[in-house]
């Protein structure tokens, strides 16, 4: 089990049996959480709980059928949906339990900001 909250803390989650996580590069991610990439880990929406604050998460729909939810007080980034999906995405960096993902890829790798350390590592390699 593991849980997360938002800035102000007032949004909080729980999870159990995470699928997958990735580096997402992607330039929605990058203008939403305001940083080079946003990595992501994957549940099944049965594996997933709201423990407070449900009045205060925003669902900006941000393509068509995908949604950011983001907290309305502190402006935390914290979660990413497909609404044709059956999983949601909770940002790893909302964690407040310790979880290391045994591999986690990078995604939309050719997006990324030229600024990145990892993408320095790319230019020299
Ligand atoms: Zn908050
Ligand atoms: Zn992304």
């Amino acid at each position: 089990m593991y849980q997360g909250s938002c800035l102000c803390g007032q949004i909080r989650y729980q999870l159990i049996a995470p699928i997958r996580a990735s580096h997402c590069h992607c330039r929605m991610c990058q203008k939403q959480h305001g940083a080079a990439f946003a990595t992501y880990v994957s549940v099944q929406l049965s594996d997933f709980q709201l423990l407070s604050g449900e009045d205060l998460l925003v669902q900006f729909q941000s393509s068509p059928g995908i949604y950011r939810g983001f907290c309305h007080c502190c402006g935390s980034s914290l979660f990413w949906r497909d609404s044709s999906s059956d999983e949601i995405a909770a940002a790893l960096a909302s964690f407040d339990t310790p979880y290391v993902p045994e591999q986690i890829p990078d995604i939309y790798s050719q997006s990324h900001a030229l600024w990145c350390p990892a993408a320095q590592q790319d230019r020299s390699s």
